[in-house]
């Protein structure tokens, strides 16, 4: 960076932790102007996050990445409580599956954050061609927003002064100096002082060189202690608790039996422990640190907290099995405490994601999960309303969908936190202790389900047409989100069409089953197909397609979509593929052998590209397989074999629509609430899928 270079930037994000590069991989996808910094000179290398929950799985294949997570982790299959015995001993008392059994076609598994954060690097590298990098030891200084230009689609009204960092000013201090064993305490929250503030009194001694950057938009990504949110006045609000954990990452040498399966172990009277196994024969243990306690200002001293100390309140809890270690890889302590932040953006320019929105206790495996998909949420808004794909509106419903999920996620901590932290009930009269059966139902038959995130169901918007009054969703962001609703649907109405498919709730991620390729008869889970690149999908259910009433009904549907005023001919930019913003997939229900491609299906389903030929990629049959079994998609998504319906899908894969083939107004207006659509002229140049015979 040269000495007061000046420069412009669509996208900034500020922070390379999971959450900034999940919204760096968006502007890669979408292909966006961006530009990602980060204070710290390196990425994670060791500990930190390590469970990777399913929706985050479905969200790393639809970027491309979910292969080397699931080769390269630890699968979590069981989990295993042990509590104390009536003589005080601890004893397994019970299993349960770890991960719902049907919910995703992925199950929880751990792999350090220092490995997620490489497959973002190496992803975004590929999608951005090498042009987003993160820039490190880069530090923000000031940020500043015109407010008279917030509405202004062509300005860049986001101003944001950076420094540059010497290499030892952007290296993390460790808490006992001269040892080899890293540790996360300088990330931890029992960081007292604020070392951003320090850092940037030391960025200014040495008076790095220093930039001004000129953004249209700024994604504030910078954790728990974010410099992002205080720069804008914002807050996070909650508590902190009494209990001060531990934590260490180890080979354990031992003979307690269940050392590889994820437990919770209640002793009577000296705490918690959690262990989980992890990749490479490490284990990492949750210990819950009865010795240290908070001040009379409710904070823990940090200097209280050494591996030793940790490892020997593992001793006392695992008692009276042994355990020991040669090598510690990493350890760190925390506080439990819930915060939730005041706001999730600023006029819409300016938005906070990840951390900086929302902290709590590790042990729900749920921070990094969560701010990934807080990204997942906004970055391709971010990106699209950038491109001009994209009306401003929608970025109103970040924060109306994402509050309510960081608020849900603090009461379940706060919850499983004391569930966790408390000592067992010693019989049904003890009133205090903590009861193991409500243990065992809240943490992991409820709780998993909330923890897999897959039981997120966004509210109305201009994205998700279903009825309630924007007002419910209690967050401030009422007046924006009820003004983004496109039209207001009644329950009666919404009912008839959700009943269309009542295994696609409007709200909720696209569930996956197998379906074939038509053409070529590969199975495909049918999310596969939902890839995050940034674009709207149509999924015509086109039923039986061999039936001529049922192929009138699929003639006509695809009349109005290639008629010049539809949403599909005015959202395309002239010059590009029909499918560009929209991509329109089928899948049938009629016997695949019986069917043709060609012959069957309007040309618009398979559109014509005069350099490929006809597209053989987006017309799936729900049939049975060769080699993998029979999804019985229709069955599973709740669609009539007959029928069919028509589903409108956000590239973030959630159901924003459900209508029959003859509301194509429906369609059009849930397109028309979010999409820029130019006037009612077809676009030019093989927009127009070209009929060959
Ligand atoms: P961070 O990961 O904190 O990243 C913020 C980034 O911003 C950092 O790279 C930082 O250097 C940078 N930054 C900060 N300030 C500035 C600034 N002023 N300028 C520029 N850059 C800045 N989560 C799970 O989902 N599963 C788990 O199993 C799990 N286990 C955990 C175990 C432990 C012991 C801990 C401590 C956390 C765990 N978490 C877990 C939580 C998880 O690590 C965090 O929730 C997650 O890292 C948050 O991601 P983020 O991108 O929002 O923030």
């Amino acid at each position: 960076i040269a000495e007061t270079a000046e420069s412009n930037v669509d996208v900034l994000i500020i922070g390379a932790g999971p959450a900034g590069l999940m919204a760096a991989a968006w502007m890669a996808h979408c292909g966006v102007k961006a530009r990602i910094i980060d204070k710290r000179n390196t990425k994670i290398m060791c500990g930190q996050a390590d469970g990777l929950q399913c929706r985050s799985l479905e969200i790393f294949d639809s970027l491309g990445f979910a292969d080397r997570a699931w080769k390269e982790a630890h699968h979590m299959i069981e989990i295993c409580m042990w509590n104390p015995g009536t003589d005080g001993v601890i004893r397994r008392g019970d299993r349960v599956p770890d991960t719902i059994v049907g919910l995703s076609r992925f199950q929880q598994i751990v792999l350090h954050q220092g490995r997620i954060e490489r497959f973002f690097l190496d992803n975004i590298k590929k999608y951005s061609g090498d042009s987003i990098q993160v820039e490190r030891c880069v530090l923000p200084e000031s940020l500043e927003i015109d407010e008279s230009k917030v509405d202004d689609e062509a300005a860049y009204p986001v101003t944001v002064k950076l420094r540059m960092l010497k290499e030892e000013e952007a290296t993390p201090q460790q808490q006992i100096s001269g040892s080899t064993v890293t540790d996360g305490l300088f990330r931890s929250n029992l960081i007292q002082e604020d070392d951003e503030d320090d850092l940037i009194r030391k960025s200014k001694a040495r008076a790095g060189a220093s930039e001004i950057v000129h953004a249209k938009y700024v994604i504030g990504c910078d954790g728990a202690r974010s410099w992002t949110r205080r720069a804008l006045g914002f807050e996070l609000k909650g508590e902190a608790t009494d209990f001060i954990w531990g934590v260490m990452d180890i080979f354990p040498i031992t003979d307690f039996p269940d050392i590889r399966m994820r437990c919770v172990v209640h002793s009577a009277n000296s705490g918690s422990l959690m262990i989980i196994p992890r990749e490479n024969g490490l284990v990492r243990l949750y210990i819950q640190l009865k010795e240290v306690t908070p001040d009379a200002s409710g904070r823990a001293d940090k200097s209280k907290i050494t591996p030793d100390v940790i490892f020997s309140a593992a001793k006392t809890i695992l008692s009276p099995y042994k355990i020991d270690h040669e090598y510690c890889d990493w350890w760190t302590g925390y506080q439990i405490g819930q915060r939730t932040g005041t706001h999730f953006d600023a006029h819409g320019r300016v938005f906070l994601a990840g951390d900086a929105v929302h902290t709590h206790s590790p042990k729900a495996g749920q921070g990094m999960n969560v701010s990934m998909q807080d990204a997942y949420n906004l970055g391709w808004k971010v990106a699209l309303v950038a491109k001009g794909v994209c009306r401003r509106e929608i970025l109103n419903t970040y924060q109306s969908e994402r509050r309510r999920v960081a608020q849900e996620l603090i009461e379940f901590d706060h919850k499983i936190s004391r569930l966790f932290s408390g000592r067992p009930a010693k019989d049904v009269t003890d009133a205090e202790g903590v009861n193991m059966e409500e243990f065992k139902k809240d943490m992991f038959l409820k709780g998993n389900l909330f923890a897999s995130g897959l039981s997120i169901n966004y509210g109305p918007s201009s994205l998700v047409v279903k009825p309630g009054d924007a007002a419910e969703l209690g967050d401030g962001s009422a007046k924006s989100a009820s003004l983004a609703v496109p039209s207001p649907i009644t329950v009666d109405e919404f009912s008839k069409k959700q009943a269309l498919a009542t295994g696609l709730p409007v709200g909720m991620r696209f569930n996956s089953f197998k379906v074939l390729n038509q053409s070529d008869a590969r199975p495909w889970h049918f999310q596969e197909r939902l890839k995050a690149d940034g674009r709207f999908r149509v999924v015509l259910f086109a039923g039986a397609i061999l039936s001529v009433a049922q192929k009138h009904r699929v003639d006509a549907f695809c009349a109005a979509l290639d008629a010049p005023g539809s949403f599909l001919r005015r959202a395309t930019p002239p010059g590009q593929q029909v499918d560009s913003v929209v991509e329109v997939l089928t899948i049938h229900s009629s016997k695949r052998t019986d069917t043709e491609l060609l012959r069957d299906f309007p040309d618009m389903l398979h559109p014509f590209d005069k350099y490929k030929g006809w597209d053989y990629d987006k017309v799936f049959v729900d049939d049975v397989s060769y080699h993998e079994g029979f999804g019985d998609a229709y069955t599973n998504y709740g669609v009539d074999k007959e029928h069919g319906c028509v589903v409108a899908v956000r590239p973030d894969q959630y159901v924003g629509w459900v209508g029959d083939l003859e509301d194509f107004e429906g369609l059009q207006r849930y397109f028309e609430g979010c999409l820029v659509l130019r006037d009612g002229t077809v676009p030019e140049n093989g927009a127009k899928a070209e009929m060959v015979h």
